[in-house]
């Protein structure tokens, strides 16, 4: 079986100047993984975007959004420069229409994973999607791929129990606002694990652990706010003493991961102390519950990540994982964080989060 790569030049049209969140992000990803026999290997296939229809969009935004992304492109195409719907985040002329395609994307995988033609995939996708919520654009994002993703498995394809598993370095605010009630459609549950650099330290300044949803929502966001400088260690002890429990409980049909590089050590926007090989030592984690609960159903969906180089390098590891060739991971030396730190996480964060989710889990 394969894995699925989703990709298209469309999305390096959306080209905002000397913005951080560059089409040269795509560009080093994808160069790299041709230079290391990715994109020639069998076992990986390109998956064709198409684009998302507006109804899709719906799902999970307001009319007024969809409306304003559109007419504000229209107006970069027409004046020829690029403009901006809030502080930092910019349109091009082909904002919108990549903004399509990048969701559309997405579903294409789904439906080429639920019909068998791959196992796996990773959306090398721009814009990025976590920091929008339904009618706002914020912190580079477009539309919120990932949630979109999510409300057309409980739609139309009839799931009823998703995961979202986002390691961005930064909360990811606007899928947690989009879900903080639970799933948009009515049946369909949807659990939410963020990780991400302390909101005191970092934007969009949330994420803190008594968010932890409301309504048929109430228990399902569940935040993990890193100190900074928090290493690889860290995301691991996230994993086996919170998320571990939750996924046997909860099962999910289908993993969903908001996937950001931007914790990597080098990252110029950050403050976190990850290695390029800690996302993939944690999707091997990961894979492990998809492979028993949910016959190894993976779409992985890029948000950030500003360190080009690195990114790079931690895409590739990920796709080695997806692949089950773990013995391929590129590595750089192992960082440990330090021990005030992992004091910190053992016995104040982790178990002040679990006191909040015992009410909701049994697990706990
Ligand atoms: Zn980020």
């Amino acid at each position: 079986m394969t894995t699925g790569i989703v990709y298209s030049p469309i999305f390096l049209e959306h080209k905002i100047g000397t913005h951080v969140e560059s089409h040269t992000r795509l560009i080093a990803i994808m160069d790299f993984l041709k230079e290391n026999g990715v994109l020639d290997d069998p076992n990986f296939k390109i998956i064709e975007p198409r684009k998302a229809t507006i109804d899709q969009i719906k799902y999970v935004h307001e009319e007024s959004l969809i409306k304003e992304v559109k007419e504000v492109s229209e107006l970069a195409e027409k004046t020829g420069y690029i403009q901006n719907l809030d502080m930092d985040t910019s349109v091009s002329g082909k904002t919108y229409e990549a903004s399509l395609y990048s969701v559309g994307g997405n579903l294409e995988a789904i439906d080429q994973i639920l019909n068998g033609t791959i196992k796996n995939a990773f959306a090398a996708v721009r814009p990025p999607g976590h920091h929008s919520n339904s009618y706002k654009c914020s912190g580079f994002c477009i539309f919120n791929n990932v949630a979109i993703a999510a409300e057309y498995l409980f739609r139309e394809k009839n799931f009823q129990r998703v995961a979202i598993i986002d390691w961005d370095c930064h909360h990811g605010n606007g899928t947690q606002d989009i879900f903080f009630n639970g799933s948009k459609s009515e049946h369909g549950e949807l659990v939410m694990f963020n990780s991400h650099q302390d909101g005191r330290t970092l934007y969009p300044g949330s994420g803190f652990i008594g968010e932890i949803g409301s309504g048929k929502g109430v228990g399902k966001i569940i935040n993990f706010p890193m100190p900074p400088r928090a290493a690889d260690d860290v995301i691991e002890i996230y994993f086996d003493e919170i998320i571990s429990p939750l996924l046997d409980e909860f099962k999910p049909e289908f993993i969903l991961i908001s996937a950001g590089f931007d914790t990597h050590h080098t990252d110029q926007l950050t403050y976190m102390g990850w290695t390029y090989q800690a996302p993939a030592n944690y999707l091997k984690k990961i894979r492990e519950k998809a492979k028993e609960y949910a016959n190894d159903r993976i779409l992985i969906t890029l948000e950030g990540g500003y360190q080009v180089d690195k990114q790079a390098k931690a895409v590739y590891n990920c796709l080695r994982v997806l692949n089950n060739e773990d013995e391929k991971l590129i590595e750089e030396k192992p960082r440990i964080s330090e021990d005030d730190l992992l004091n910190y996480i053992n016995t104040k964060l982790v178990p002040a989060l679990k006191e909040k989710l015992t009410p909701y889990w049994k697990c706990f």
